[in-house]
């Protein structure tokens, strides 16, 4: 079988995966208040969906469209991100993002490189300075639960017949990454320690240039 005759499609998490700096983690360390309500607790007990979580977080504080901005200079996608998606394109893989963040953020921190992808993720807008997340209703993989469903883009491109690689770091991860086989499964944190616990199979990494160099093989 030739591998170049199948299309190789590389399904990828956002925060805590493409960056090694998570948005949502440093936005709570850094401008959600510690007397703010506990969101996160909230969403573990099951009050709330992880969507809900995320835009309570986000629209809770007035940082301003340039507060934000600034803010997102501390994050950064791998360095030479354009020349690795060059290399993976060579041998076939096209690289898509899925994120339960929101293209807010996602988009401004891929035009920084120059890089246009296929984006998955929740819509976001500044209203009043504040971040706000809406649900991407005009998606075909909108699900209320964290805005979109990964494991159905995962599966969007299974069911084309596509080669698929997924690689995450978070709970939504968990789902998309058992629908890869074991070597195109890549982890790191929280999902490598739940695939770890649950017996799978799976590669670690540290930073993404990891996986593009897995992927060249
Ligand atoms: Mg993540």
């Amino acid at each position: 079988m030739k591998a170049q005759s199948i299309r190789r499609t590389f399904v990828t998490d956002f925060d805590g995966t493409l960056t090694r700096q998570d948005f949502y983690n440093l936005f709570l360390e850094q401008l959600y208040p510690a007397d703010a309500p506990d969101q996160w607790a909230a969403f573990c007990a099951g009050k709330i969906t992880h969507f809900e979580c995320l835009r309570n977080i986000y629209a809770h504080v007035p940082v301003g469209e340039e507060g934000l901005e600034r803010f997102l200079e501390q994050i950064e996608l791998p360095p030479n991100f354009p020349t690795l998606l060059a290399s993976l394109h060579t041998v076939g893989w096209e690289v898509v993002i899925a994120s339960a963040g929101s293209r807010w953020y996602i988009e401004r921190l891929l035009a920084r490189e120059r890089v246009s992808l296929p984006v998955h993720t929740n819509h976001g807008r500044i209203v009043d300075g504040r971040l706000v997340m809406e649900l991407p209703t005009d998606s075909p993989f909108v699900h209320p639960h964290a805005g979109i469903d990964k494991a159905a883009v995962v599966r969007h491109y299974l069911d084309r017949g596509h080669e698929v690689a997924f690689a995450g770091d978070g709970i939504t991860d968990i789902p998309p990454a058992l629908l890869v086989p074991p070597h195109r499964r890549f982890a790191t944190g929280y999902l490598a320690a739940r695939l770890t616990e649950r017996g799978e199979r799976f590669s670690r990494f540290e930073d993404w240039s990891e996986i593009v160099t897995e992927l060249l093989k």
